[in-house]
């Protein structure tokens, strides 16, 4: 290796040090406390119109009722869910595997064109954080200044007291999340049921909920950013996930550098329009520096646009220094003239993407629509064939199984149709071993019957038999299989 390639892998040693270590933590180990400044700008602007938009519809949908029914259901210690009023339970778990595997390919595509848009704009946990609790921490505590200040400042009865209420408020918020999640599992109903009766009717109920809550108050008052930095997969999974054609929020370093601060008598010569003001970085609520490059910590909040459009405007230089871009956009103004604005590109990863997403969000559509609420399986008892009856008469056994995948109870009957090989009917008689059928809401039953058929009627070995089932006076199903009797001898 010659001095110059040595140098220059020292100094991009250097220049990548940085992600040897998070933000967050100190050399030794411990936690470093962000106090980002109060985020403002067009950005964020539109960020609290959509957060508030998506808060609105976290909090009433499971108010919706559809026929008496939830709207959305997540019941997962039932196996029960509730999508757009429409039942789906442990009979549909296919339907459920190839639906997990569409959202992840959707997500891979998604992330892989718009990086990680849904963090900042979507995802419950920046919403949460930066737009409830984040916000209450800058009404009660102040500005990032402010709030340096307060830590700093020994215990008073004004430091108590702001200290005490914040952490009240975010309680109580944290309990009014944890019900409203726990809403989405049991259903508004049982949950008003567990607020409103005794507590020692509900102390399951009442369990989770302030485990629930525990959880929301622990994440949102201390564990914060380090929910998306440590324990979070999909922020992750962003160095695979993203390429050189994702638009992500980047800097432009052609534009910025070489960054350095702005004296007035030394112009904008043989410099970038990086100031080194460090408000990017002052702003991050995950505490890292933009100008670095893409970073696993950024959940794409827009502060670090904002705070730098915000510098941009004030030292009259155009805005976008740190801007929605993919690296390529940014890179060919040097090579092609581009205008380095973030562009909608379809890559051929992306291609492959759609097109498998393409194929699974077919299948799920055909297997959605062809999907019946009740299911219905007879097959004749395995290892018997037939019985012989008094008055010349034989009979099969059959198993039968019965799925309700509806919100009622299904009382059924089952009459027989069996037919000679000339397709005419013949008599015959269909006894249920055991009780009236009747199948609870999204139950399903076991059951077994036996036909009973003259055998003069009888022709061949196997004779085609219709079982219909009805529920009152409506047929709901007819299930076609067949009877079995024994061979007739040549001279009968
Ligand atoms: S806010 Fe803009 S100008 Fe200031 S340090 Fe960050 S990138 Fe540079
Ligand atoms: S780098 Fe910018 S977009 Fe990313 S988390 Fe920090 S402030 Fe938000």
């Amino acid at each position: 290796m010659n001095k110059d390639t040595l140098e220059q892998q020292l100094y991009d040693d250097e220049a990548e040090i940085f992600r040897n270590q998070l933000a967050t933590v100190t050399d030794d180990g411990k936690r470093k406390w962000v106090y980002p400044k109060k985020p403002s700008g067009r950005f964020h602007r539109a960020r609290i119109v959509v957060s508030a938009f998506l808060l609105l519809i976290l909090i009433l949908t499971p108010f919706i009722k559809v026929n008496g029914h939830p709207f959305m259901l997540f019941d997962f210690l039932n196996r029960k869910f509730i999508l757009f009023g429409v039942l789906f339970g442990p009979h549909d778990f296919h339907l459920l595997v190839i639906a997990m595997i569409s959202i992840i390919v959707f997500v891979v595509l998604f992330t892989a064109v718009f990086g990680r848009i849904f963090c900042g704009w979507a995802c419950p946990q920046t919403i949460f954080m930066e737009m409830v609790f984040r916000k209450i921490e800058y009404w009660i505590e102040g500005d990032s200044k402010d709030q340096r200040k307060l830590k700093a400042a020994p215990w008073t009865a004004g430091k108590f007291f702001k200290k005490f209420s914040k952490q009240m408020i975010f309680f109580a918020i944290a309990f009014f999340i944890s019900n409203i999640f726990l809403s989405y599992i049991i259903g508004m109903d049982e949950l008003i049921k567990i607020i409103s009766d005794p507590p020692s009717e509900h102390l399951q109920g009442l369990f989770a909920i302030i485990v629930f809550s525990g959880i929301f108050y622990f994440v949102f008052s201390n564990f914060r950013e380090q929910a998306c930095t440590i324990v979070c997969p999909y922020g992750r999974l962003q160095g695979v996930l993203l390429d050189r054609d994702s638009i992500v929020i980047a800097y432009d370093n052609v534009r910025g550098e070489p960054r350095r601060r702005y004296k007035k008598e030394e112009g904008w010569d043989n410099r970038g329009d990086c100031i080194e003001c460090y408000q990017c970085m002052e702003v991050c609520p995950t505490g890292i520096d933009i100008r670095n490059g893409i970073q696993l910590e950024c959940v794409n909040c827009t502060a670090c646009i904002d705070a730098c459009d915000d510098i941009m405007d004030k030292i009259n230089r155009p805005r976008g220094l740190i801007r929605y871009a993919s690296l390529n956009s940014i890179e060919k103004p040097i090579r092609s003239g581009s205008d380095g604005k973030a562009k909608w590109k379809f890559t051929t990863r992306a291609i492959g993407y759609s097109a498998l997403l393409t194929v699974l969000v077919t299948v799920l559509v055909i297997l959605l629509a062809n999907r019946i609420d009740f299911s219905v399986t007879i097959l004749r008892t395995a290892g018997l064939l037939y019985q012989e009856q008094p008055n010349d008469r034989v009979s099969n056994i059959y198993d039968l199984n019965m799925v309700n995948k509806t919100f009622n109870e299904i009382p059924v009957t089952l009459k027989l149709v069996p037919r000679t090989p000339f397709g005419e009917s013949i008599e015959g008689e269909l006894k249920l071993i055991g009780n009236e059928i009747v199948i609870k809401p999204q139950g399903n039953i076991d059951s077994k019957f036996l036909v009973i058929l003259p055998k003069n009627e009888l022709i061949k070995m196997s004779t085609p038999i219709d079982i219909s089932i009805y529920s009152g006076d409506k047929l709901i199903k007819k299930v076609s299989t067949s009877f079995l009797a024994p061979m007739k001898k040549k001279d009968e």
